[in-house]
């Protein structure tokens, strides 16, 4: 099963993804955390998109592009994976179509989680307070370009896969296990607007 959840920062994407790792055993493929890994390395990625990560700007097409394709081509993708963070781009969910025909693999599900700007930054301010390790563009003021960002260069994804009747909305403020228990019954096809099978014996 490979899945894709949508949403801005701190919509819950990421704790989501875990959840269903364990429960689907597919992989979660967080692209902040890669990018952020690199950075913590200092390697030669990392330098590049340090100062664009702390901007709170978005890495460039073609480099996201080259890190899902191969990622998705680890062995610990075999059983499929959840794309938290990517495509944030139309053209960055383009390619991802096309790779994903050529290694004759599919989407099974588009997932995004709604949750209005004021909550993400009650959220974003509750993070700050609780966590240890601080995130370089964990800050108000650089998580509000994120949003914007989010807006301006993301949000023309949904309906690109809206068009497609892939996408699947999910009140994101619910409690995260409410939130779990929606994306579960949208992934065993018991979800509310999905097309009832045709056919078969009896109806
Ligand atoms: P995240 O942890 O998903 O919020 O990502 C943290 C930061 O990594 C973002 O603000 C971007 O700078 C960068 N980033 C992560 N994924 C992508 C992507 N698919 N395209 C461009 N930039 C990305």
């Amino acid at each position: 099963m490979n899945i894709i959840l949508l949403g801005p920062p701190a919509a819950g994407k990421g704790t989501q993804a875990e959840r269903l790792e364990k429960k689907y055993g597919i992989k979660q493929i967080s692209t902040g955390e890669i990018l952020r890994a690199h950075v913590a390395k200092g390697d030669a990625l990392g330098q590049k998109v340090k100062p664009i990560l702390d901007a709170g700007k978005l890495v460039p097409d073609d480099v996201m592009i080259e890190m899902i394709a191969k990622r998705i081509d680890e062995a610990d993708c075999k059983n499929g994976f959840i794309l938290d963070g990517f495509p944030r781009t139309v053209a960055q969910a383009e390619a991802l179509d096309d790779m994903l025909a050529k290694k004759g693999k599919r989407l099974d599900a588009v997932v995004q989680l709604v949750v209005d700007n004021d909550v993400l930054i009650d959220r974003l301010k509750t993070r700050i307070a609780e966590s240890t390790e601080q995130r370089s563009d964990d800050n108000v003021e650089t998580f509000k370009g994120r949003l914007v960002e989010y807006e301006k260069k993301t949000a023309p994804i949904i309906p690109y896969y809206d068009a497609k009747g892939m996408l699947k909305r999910v009140d994101g403020e619910k409690s995260i296990d409410e939130v779990t228990d929606e994306i579960n019954k949208i992934l065993s096809g018991s979800a509310p607007g999905k097309a009832p099978k045709v056919g078969g014996l009896g109806g």
